[in-house]
This record gives C-alpha cells, structure tokens and sequence, in this order.
C-alpha cells in the first residue's frame, strides 16, 4: 500500500496504465549542401501543420475548461511563432545537420534549460511545453499520424509521474477510472483535472512508478488517499463491497438534489459552488447549488495580449446571472499576481510574488484594469443579485482604496447613463491570517465575509499550497480552525453573514466541525456539494456544536483527522 495525499475522492479498482510522455526520438544524419533548402521547406511545413493542430486543440480546450487552463496550448503556439525558435532549427540544418537532429537538438537544450530550474514549477511546465512541441514536430516529421485520446484503450487507473493538461489531449478522458500521481498537491493541475473528470484521485505519492507496472491489479482509495498494488483476494474482495458501497452511496446523492441541507434539529445551511468558468454554472446546478458564491474571474485576463473590454466582461457575468435564475452570484474582483500575472499586468521583480503584489494589491496598482471590472459586476448587478467580493485583501486601507474605487466606477456609470445595483454588498475574502485576525474591525467596510482557507492555510502555517510536504490537510491544523472560529465568532459579533468559499468547504471530513463552530454558507466545487449536504442531513447541531468544543482542545492535525474520522464512522458516515 502506497500512501499519497487525497486529493478527490471515490474507490477504483482495475488495471494500471503507466502514463509516460512521449521522449524526444531522432536520429542524426548528415545531409548534403544541395539538400538544405528542401529540409528547410519541410521544416516550415512542419511547423505550419503542428501549429493548426495545437489551434485546434486550443480552441476545444478552451471551450471545455476555459482559457485560463487552455492557455498550456497557447503557450506552446507561442514557442512555435518564436522566430528565434525557428532560426535556432534552421541555423543547424544550414549546417547540414538533417531537421529531425536540428529539432531534436533545439528543444533538448531548451529542455534541459528550464528543467534545471529546480523546485520552479513554472520552470518545469516550460520544459514540458518544449518536449511536447518538439515530439509535435517530430511526429508530424516523421509522417506519422496523431489523432487525440488514442493512447488508453480501456478503462485504466492512470499512473504517472506528473499530468498536465496537455497530457490528457492523450488520453481517453471516458476510460480513465482514477488517477495516481507522484508529483502535486491538492491544488496542483492533476488534482484540478481529476475534479473535473470526476474520478477518484492520489497525489502526492512519491516515487511509485518503479512499483507498479502496466496491466497490475491496483486499488485507488481517494478518500484515504492511498494505492494498493496487486492486493491480495481478501482485500480485493472487501474493496469490491466497498466500491459497491460507494457507488450505492453516490446515487444516494444524486437523489439529494432537491432536498434542503438541513441538520437533523433543523439548522438550515445554503450551499453555494464555486466555479472558475461561466461553463460550469450548469454542473453547479445539477448539483443543487442555491447561488455561486465564488465566482474566478482570471479565466478572462489570462492568455491575452491586453486586458478585457468592460463590455465582455459584462457579457460573461450576464451569462452567469441568467443561467443562475435569480440565486445569488459572488463575483471575486482578479486575482493574479508574481508569476502568473497577465503581461499588461507585470510588476518589478519581486521574489515572492505570493508575499508580494498580489490580488487586491495589483488591482490597486492598474486602477483602469480594476474599474473597467468594477463597472462590468456593478452594471451585471442590474440584472439579478450580484455582490463584489475583493481578495487578498490584508489591511482596512485596501478595503477603504477599493471602495473609493468602486465609487469613482459608479460616477462613471451615472455618467454614461447605464443602469447598476448602486447598493452592491462589498464583500471580504478572509484568506490572509491579518485580516482573519481583525475580521470586525472591517466591519465598517464590508456587508459579508467569505473565508478562503486555502491560501489562509498557506500564510499562517508558512506552507506553499503547491508543496506536498504535509500528507495530512492542514486546514484542520488547530491554528486554522482556531482562526475560522474567530473569523465566524467576529462576523456574528457585527452581524454580518460568513461562508466559506476554500476548499475545506467541498471536504465531507470537515463538514460537522464547520457546522459546530456556526458557519451556515459553504461553497465548494459542485462536485463536493452533495457529500457535503449528505453530512448536514445526517447530524444535528447540537452534537456538531459539541464535537466542536473538543477539536478545539487537540494539539495536532492529526488528532483532529482521527477524531472528526470516528465521530463520522459512529455515524456511518465515513467509508
Ligand atoms: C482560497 O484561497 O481559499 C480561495 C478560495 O481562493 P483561491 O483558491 O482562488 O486562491
Ligand atoms: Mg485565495
């Protein structure tokens, strides 16, 4: 048994499928003077082919998951459109080399470049991008067909060091049944991906592919986050009535859809998805979602040359408040910054980008930027229930800069004459420890508080939400739930409403601590809602409350996870 992090929940059981990418393969020949211009025009026509092809695939990608996660692809159009790119290959072929060693040679150094970068992940994802450009080339050299989705053929639990989103154009999204992975953690691209597919997922595990071969028996426990290799009969057998169970328990779900999350003594809770793409509202739906309260707007700001238009931005929130229907929509102003900021939004380098100019500190700095959206949730906030929410928000001065902000977008609003909610609720995302310490002292400021727990997790333990040092989730370290209480404790203090929009939300382990320590608003990924609303159903308050008073008494991760975990399996609740 291999222990990971549980990164999505679910038991899988079948056959491994180790994922390798394809390696750079080329063989070195010299050619003749005479020849030059002819590997020149293959080249060329190479390139024009591999770019029509990642257009293509682009543009699908950005359609299913939106730009944001498409921009992988982009990243490598843009490789292909680099003239120094291109020069590099072609500097060698006029050397006589054949194009398949020039690419081959080009890429490799490129490879190797930005693969040293140690620890960097954005370095590594650059590496990737020029293996996967260079086998594009390569292929497509080589005459050898590609079609997407041909490398599984059958169901497979997906084994593999690392999987980025261009990895999975590979893959057969309807056979893959789970997925291991070594690198990541429950935020990293493959954690994000399997949510989306709605499989069962281990991060986090280490070297395993020496472990596991292709066509092995294996066991994946999302929930426990571990994999089993060959097991033996009787596991085999127990996981089997498991997995039974689980898929008994997942129709149970689906027939909680209409039903209300209300506690067994009556506490009523609303449950809210958060979505990164208008795209998603419709799964937010089926999942029974009663609002959306964390609406990601960077998918609109990322892989473009200039920031959007007020006008599209508009556009985008309509289609959420339309396909909403009159329930609440929490728009979260963007949050980029260091590494992943837009180019029309870069900053001096600073290195700690997290610790740096980041969300509402970079939208103060490109106050057009930042009206521009402003003025698109105001005039949304027309057409249905819209609130603002600002994130990263570390002092009151930002809070009372952003309002001051908003103030000057209305003016301009009034000025052309268009219609907005001029009483929009201005909400807080709590997700740095110093204002989730001085949570009331907002008060003035804002109408609602939202807690973001994940990078509230990553600042007050001083732990990088990409590491995956921890395989316990830190949201239940005592110092994080001593700081929810507090944030909870403060807004009922100044009546304000408080919900939670992190992950912890969307995790079924942490659902009776939540409800003991008095949140009644969570938002999580549409896909967590029902385990979530099948827990509220299943308890009271009163003994939700009382688990509470004693997980604030433990010292440790730890003991809080055994806790909650033999409170829940009393219940059957837990599996
Ligand atoms: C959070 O930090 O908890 C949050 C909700 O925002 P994001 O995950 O987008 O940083
Ligand atoms: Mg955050």
């Amino acid at each position: 048994m291999l222990q990971g992090i549980a990164a999505t929940p679910g038991i899988a059981i079948g056959k491994a499928f180790i994922f390798r990418p394809e390696q750079l393969n080329f063989e070195k020949r010299l050619i003749v003077q005479e020849d030059v211009p002819k590997e020149l025009f293959r080249l060329q026509t190479a390139i024009d082919q591999a770019h029509k092809e990642l257009s293509t695939i682009y543009n699908r990608m950005a359609k299913e998951l939106g730009r944001d996660r498409a921009g992988i692809f982009q990243a490598q159009l843009m490789i292909l459109e680099d003239p120094g790119f291109e020069s590099e290959i072609a500097g060698l072929v006029k050397e006589c080399n054949n194009v398949e060693a020039a690419v081959g040679e080009v890429a490799t150094h490129y490879i190797k470049f930005y693969g040293e970068a140690q620890g960097k992940e954005h370095m590594r994802e650059r590496a990737a991008d020029y293996r996967d450009v260079g086998c594009r080339l390569l292929r497509i050299l080589l005459g050898q067909s590609w079609s997407p989705g041909t490398r599984l053929t059958e169901d497979a639990i997906v084994i593999a060091k690392e999987l980025t989103a261009a990895d999975m154009v590979d893959l057969d999204r309807s056979k893959i049944l789970g997925l291991a992975i070594e690198s990541g953690g429950r935020t990293s691209t493959a954690t994000i991906l399997a949510r989306s597919l709605e499989v069962a997922a281990v991060v986090g595990l280490g070297r395993i592919l020496g472990q596991v071969n292709s066509g092995d028996t294996v066991i994946l426990d999302g929930g426990k986050g571990a994999l089993l290799v060959n097991p033996d009969d009787k596991t085999l057998a127990d996981y089997r009535r498991r997995h039974e169970t689980y898929v008994a328990c997942k129709n149970e779900l689906q027939s909680l859809h209409d039903l209300p999350a209300l506690t067994l003594d009556n506490y009523r809770v609303s449950m809210l998805a958060n979505i990164d793409h208008p795209g998603e509202v419709a799964g937010a739906l089926a999942q029974g979602a009663d609002g959306i309260g964390l609406f990601r707007t960077e998918y609109l700001f990322m892989g473009r040359e200039e920031p959007p238009g007020e006008e599209e931005q508009y556009q985008a929130y309509m289609q959420v408040v339309r396909e909403m229907k009159g329930r609440p929509v929490v728009v979260r102003t963007l949050d980029v910054g260091g590494e992943k900021s837009p180019w029309y939004m870069v900053m001096p380098y600073e290195p700690n980008p997290f610790l740096g100019c980041r969300g509402i500190r970079l939208s103060l700095n490109f106050e057009d930027v930042f009206k521009s959206q402003l003025r698109a949730i105001l005039r949304a906030g027309a057409q249905g229930p819209v609130r603002v929410m600002f994130p990263m928000v570390s002092r009151v001065e930002e809070m009372r800069r952003a309002k001051a902000l908003m103030a000057e977008a209305k003016q301009e609003l009034d000025r052309a004459g268009a219609p907005y909610d001029r009483n929009m609720q201005v909400g807080l995302l709590v997700e740095v420890p110093s204002a989730a310490l001085t949570a009331e002292l907002f008060a003035p400021e804002v109408d609602f508080y939202s807690i973001g727990t994940n990078d509230l997790v990553q600042y007050t333990l001083a732990l990088d939400r990409m590491s995956d040092v921890s395989p316990i989730d830190q949201s239940l370290h005592p110092a994080v739930v001593r700081l929810v209480r507090h944030i909870i404790d403060a807004a009922k203090l100044v009546r304000k409403p408080v919900s939670m929009c992190g992950e912890m939300a969307g995790q079924p382990m942490s659902t009776p601590l939540l409800v003991g320590l008095g949140l009644n608003q969570f938002s999580a990924a549409a896909g967590s809602l029902p385990e979530v609303k099948k827990v509220i159903r299943a308890i009271t308050l009163k003994e939700a409350r009382e688990l509470a008073a004693h997980i604030l008494q433990l010292a440790t991760p730890e003991e809080v996870k055994d806790c909650i975990e033999n409170w829940l399996t009393a219940r059957r609740l837990y599996f």
